[in-house]
């Protein structure tokens, strides 16, 4: 898959550890009852997605207040494991992009908006996914996927920030968990096939990404009666959430607008319109609002421009150095900087790191700390082995900056190219106290416990990678190995807490589904 291809460019190393995870996840869950499994994801799905298209006129008079927020049948603590497992079922299957700098790009920008929202229960994680359709989906727990298509599509960061904050409010407001209550007491989907859905959708990961991009068309019209309330209720918090964070509340009706515009005569829709349909109405709506609101003059958006020709570069390669030498004379310097940090991304990416270093130098002369900028000069000298430099660069970085993922997990990837294993143990440890799911940093460490050759270490990490991908028997057999490798009694105890953990996390499982 191209997708996972290009991730390999970021770093071989830890790519075709990845790979060779979901492979063999995938080789142990063999899908069964295909056909069934295909119906209860695609109804779960349409669940994730189904904040939308609702005409539903004759249930108006039936409609709960909008302002109670269902705590019923779904707990917020059921939400959040609910979440969590499906989160990992979407690292198994899903081509989500493995990027250190992007996804701290999305997540600045992401806790900038939550920050303003209100009702916030439970800490939100962001990720990207690598696919051309211009989408955004959020679920359970406070996770908010981006399609890379998405900041493509975009023209400005306030564009960008305006749909991350509509999804924000899908999940403050609870919409999810109310739209399953409703459809429940209209007699739709009950609550345990959507659980049950989401367990099966686990032992079944390449089901996964088909029910993504699926059509919602088969969900009864019953289970959808909220939804143009959900969306404008989104609509309407997400500009007060947009404004209060310096952006510019224009964003939101010129990014709907010129997607309305442009989609108008198309019979195909992006996944975003169908799950978010765009009446005259709401756009004429969000408009209105707008302009009643002041837009802030001059924003920075550098990182931004940045970001978003990463993701042409490396991610989507829809541009070649031709396309961003075009770029060469915008009238914005920061369109001009990131035209030239695009050309360095397709220069290194075909090998040729003399002129990607060229290319890179005035940037990172400019910015001598910018992760966008070291990342890619870290790969550079990578490439010709250039180790003494490149850990000159970051540990300096490190040191003004050590909670930077970007600038922690390449340190610890050069470390370990350049035969300091144990530096990369001590940074890595450092950085997932922070930060315990990160699966770059996990496969790194599990790859410097095997240069140093403790093994046991190997395998308690190689335990934490299966987990995170849903895939609790391989995981738990993992720390079996830990266990036998390891003489220290109190060490044993602990890997023993941990498998009991799990086991009790299968159970759960088990109990969700009944
Ligand atoms: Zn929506």
């Amino acid at each position: 898959m191209p997708s996972q291809l290009q991730i390999i460019e970021y770093s071989g190393l830890i790519i075709r550890n990845l790979l060779r995870l979901s492979y063999s996840y995938q080789q142990i869950n063999k899908p069964r009852r295909r056909m069934q499994l295909q119906k209860l994801i695609s109804a779960l799905f349409a669940l994730f997605f189904a904040f939308s298209c609702a005409q539903a006129a004759s249930q108006q008079d039936r409609l709960p207040d909008i302002g109670t927020a269902g705590g019923g049948a779904l707990s917020v603590e059921r939400e959040q494991i609910m979440g969590d497992l499906y989160m990992r079922q979407i690292r198994a299957t899903a081509p989500l992009v493995a990027d250190p700098v992007l996804a701290e790009y999305l997540r600045d920008l992401g806790l900038r908006l939550v920050r303003e929202a209100e009702g916030i229960r439970f800490p939100f994680t962001f990720f990207w996914v690598n696919q051309k359709d211009i989408n955004a989906f959020a679920f359970f727990g406070g996770h908010v996927g981006i399609n890379t298509g998405l900041i493509a599509e975009t023209r400005n960061e306030s564009e960008l920030a305006s749909v991350i904050s509509h999804e924000i409010v899908h999940v403050s407001q609870r919409h999810l968990a109310r739209q399953i209550e409703t459809s429940q007491n209209n007699g739709g989907l009950a609550l345990a096939g959507v659980l049950g859905a989401i367990i099966l959708g686990m032992v079944s990961p390449d089901l996964g990404m088909a029910a993504l991009s699926g059509s919602i068309g088969g969900i009864q019209q019953s289970q959808l009666n909220y939804s143009r309330m959900f969306e404008q209720e989104a609509d309407r918090i997400g500009m007060d959430i947009l404004v209060r964070s310096g952006f510019d509340p224009q964003g939101a009706p010129a990014f709907f607008g010129r997607l309305a515009e442009k989609y108008r005569y198309s019979s195909k829709l992006p996944e975003m319109l169908r799950t978010h349909p765009l009446s005259e109405n709401r756009i004429a709506d969000t408009r209105q609002r707008a302009d009643l609101l002041p837009s802030p003059i001059n924003r920075d958006e550098r990182r931004y421009w940045l970001a978003k020709y990463r993701v042409y570069a490396r991610h989507l390669q829809s541009h070649t150095e031709q396309t961003f030498r075009q770029q060469l004379s915008a009238n914005d310097p920061a369109i001009v900087a990131a035209a030239r940090y695009g050309i360095a991304i397709v220069q290194l990416d075909r090998g040729d790191a003399e002129a990607a270093e060229r290319t890179l130098a005035p940037l990172l002369t400019a910015e001598p700390r910018n992760p966008f900028f070291i990342d890619v000069q870290a790969d550079i000298l990578l490439k010709q082995q250039r180790y003494n430099e490149a850990l000159a660069m970051l540990e300096q970085a490190y040191l003004r900056l050590p909670n930077e993922q970007t600038i922690t997990l390449n340190y610890a990837n050069v470390a370990l190219e350049a035969g300091q294993a144990q530096l990369a143990v001590d940074l890595l440890r450092a950085y997932l106290q922070k930060e315990s799911d990160n699966v770059l940093a996990i496969d790194l460490l599990a790859n410097a416990y095997a240069k140093l050759g403790k093994t046991s270490e190997m395998y308690e990490q190689r335990a934490a990678l299966y987990a995170l991908y849903g895939n609790f028997d391989e995981a738990i057999n993992n720390l079996h190995n830990a266990y036998k490798q390891n003489g220290s009694e109190l060490e044993q105890r602990r890997l023993q807490a941990r498998i009991d953990q799990l086991l009790d996390k299968k159970r759960q499982l088990a109990a969700l589904q009944r």
